[in-house]
């Protein structure tokens, strides 16, 4: 059975967890947090642990409440197996990996309902810079008059590019580490992915193997780092050097066709890291492009 996320498991949060469990047992909890700091990995399991938390009835009736779900109620399986009713999660769409206007409509929708279940209903953001525009200001609205029983958590690896109005309603939780920099597991995590991607443009392929379609395995790379931008930028950058250091290895082996072909690709993950970067193509999307050119560079 999935187990809960609660602080316990999330390592190095310590400052965050005692914050926020001051707030819990101050009866003070907020509309809005925003989460910094941290990595994305990390913001998501934050995200998961303060929500598991205050629905966690074993939890809320400790004195003082404990910051950590207790792991085993209906609230906390149904928190471990993703099938909370009321937890959403806003996502990013289109090529742009921006949050619909749509989507944000039907949220507030919602909301103009009670909660199903739970105590307070959770309405997640993993990354809060995906909100612009319209979509921003839906938002802002919804934050100004927040509905009851209700707590946004928008995460993000940028809040200085956040809407000062957005950010002046919510209460900043900030996580050790810093934004880009991934800990310890997420760096096992990354590089596990860029050998496997690896793997996946290996050459010398026996011709009767299945070959992975790249879409299976931009989808993989989603389910272990998320969909968030600065995840995927890391995968694809921890690639680049692998693949040009394979070029090099071959260069130095005076085979010239292995280390063009690789060079090509080390060069097309950059150019997809760019798109990434700063034309903010979608991270699932331009990860799955990315990979149907490395596996036939030109
Ligand atoms: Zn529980």
């Amino acid at each position: 059975m999935p187990t809960v996320t609660t602080w316990q498991n999330i390592a190095d949060q310590g400052r965050a967890r005692d914050a926020f469990a001051r707030t819990l047992a101050a009866d003070r909890m907020p509309h809005a947090y925003i989460l910094t700091g941290g990595s994305a990995h990390v913001r998501r399991d934050v995200i998961l642990a303060i929500a598991s938390a205050i629905n966690c009835p074993v939890a809320l009736q400790q004195q003082p409440p404990s910051a950590d779900a207790c792991g085993r109620c209906e609230s906390c399986e149904k928190f471990a197996r993703g099938t909370h009713p009321d937890f959403h999660v806003l996502t990013g769409t289109g090529a742009s990996g921006q949050v619909a206007i749509e989507t944000v409509r039907d949220m507030i929708v919602r909301l103009a309902l009670l909660p199903n279940e739970a105590q307070v209903r959770v309405i997640a953001v993993h990354e809060a810079t995906a909100l612009a525009g319209p979509a921003a200001n839906a938002l802002l609205k919804t934050l100004e008059e927040p509905p009851a029983r209700t707590l946004f958590v928008l995460a993000t690896a940028a809040p200085d590019q956040l809407l000062p109005t957005i950010k002046s309603r919510c209460q900043r939780l900030r996580l050790a580490g810093r934004e880009d920099e991934p800990s310890n597991e997420d760096s096992a995590r990354i590089n596990a992915l860029a050998e496997r991607i690896l793997a996946f443009c290996n050459d010398a392929r026996d011709p009767t193997e299945a070959v992975e379609p790249a879409s299976d395995l931009a989808a993989a790379v989603a389910e272990k780092v998320g969909e968030t931008k600065n995840a995927h930028l890391l995968v694809i950058e921890a690639t680049a050097e692998r693949l040009a250091d394979r070029a090099r290895a071959a260069a130095l082996q005076h085979d010239t066709a292995a280390a063009r072909r690789d060079a090509r690709r080390a060069t097309a993950a950059l150019q997809w890291h760019f798109s990434m970067r700063v034309h903010n193509a979608h991270p699932v999307l331009a990860t799955e492009t990315l990979l149907g050119e490395l596996r036939d560079p030109l």
